[in-house]
């Protein structure tokens, strides 16, 4: 058995935390300067190169890249052969809390959903954990900012549906709310399993780094077709027009019940901020 102290956990939440507010993903910053390059309108080439620009200096200047510095969801994978000696949950919340509050970072949580009396921590945090084989515990820290995240769906399907209604749901929430949702976005799509699973698949598909296409054929044919389809919309970067609607389309399935096809759509941001470690 290995044992690891939580405070080491602690640390490593508030590193990735702050990691993920500051840096942004290099698959997503490569996407929006390959989009840059590919982008025919003039004035979406300009807020391309904008939010190019903001994310340089966010990173340089160790600035937030969005004010908006998001509710912090917390992906835990722990090792059945690891010991941790601590309170695991309080010591992730230990660590969004130090984030939060060395980094200046903005506080979005309000304590009642109803009441809406801000934490002024931005705790409590999201946390998903996943027992796995191993010695090894791997941390995904997500900062999920809301302009976005209210842009997200879901449906329940008949079991009977053509693929091509999926495709058609897809791109009609792009249509419909895609520019209130600081585009260029990427879309996290989880398929199958219960309502709470397809909408978890959802998120954890934007984790996975944009150009890298499911496994399953079939699927990633889906995902090249959904990524055609919303950018034809040419909602463009911000809103403004132009190619770059969309920086990448993720799915992820899961088997289901026999009466059932639920859908879930994530949509996240062109600040689409997460950082991740394995120990
Ligand atoms: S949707 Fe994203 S880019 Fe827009 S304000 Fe929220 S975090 Fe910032």
């Amino acid at each position: 058995m290995r044992t690891i102290e939580s405070n080491l956990i602690t640390k490593l939440v508030k590193d990735l935390s702050i990691k993920a507010n500051l840096e942004l993903r290099k698959d997503v910053l490569s996407a929006l300067r390959h989009a840059k390059k590919r982008e025919r309108n003039p004035k979406a080439k300009r807020v391309l190169d904008i939010i190019i620009y903001n994310a340089l200096i966010a990173r340089k200047k160790r600035l937030p890249i969005c004010q908006d510095t998001g509710m912090v969801v917390v992906y835990l994978e722990v090792g059945q052969a690891v010991k941790i000696k601590g309170d695991i949950n309080k010591a992730v919340k230990k660590g969004v809390l130090k984030a939060y509050k060395e980094g200046y970072f903005r506080k979005s949580i309000v304590r009642d959903p109803l009441i809406r009396k801000n934490t002024d921590t931005n705790l409590p945090p999201i946390i998903h954990t996943k027992i796995v084989p191993g010695s090894k515990i791997k941390l995904n820290v997500v900062a999920k900012g809301f302009g976005c995240e209210n842009a997200s769906r879901t449906k329940m399907f008949r079991p009977t549906v053509a693929t091509s209604i999926i495709v058609d749901f897809i791109v009609s929430i792009v249509k419909e709310v895609g520019s209130k949702a600081c585009p260029p976005i990427v879309l996290g799509i989880g398929i199958g399993g219960t309502l709470d699973k397809a909408v978890s698949l959802s998120k954890e598909a934007v984790l996975r780094p944009i150009g890298r296409y499911n496994k399953k054929l079939h699927v990633a044919r889906l995902e090249k077709e959904i990524l055609k389809k919303v950018n034809k919309l040419k909602i463009g970067p911000m809103g403004i027009g132009g190619n770059t609607t969309a920086l990448g389309v993720s799915i992820l399935t899961y088997p289901t019940h026999i009466a059932g096809l639920p859908v879930a759509v994530n949509i996240s941001c062109h600040a689409t901020r997460d950082a991740g470690k394995i120990i």
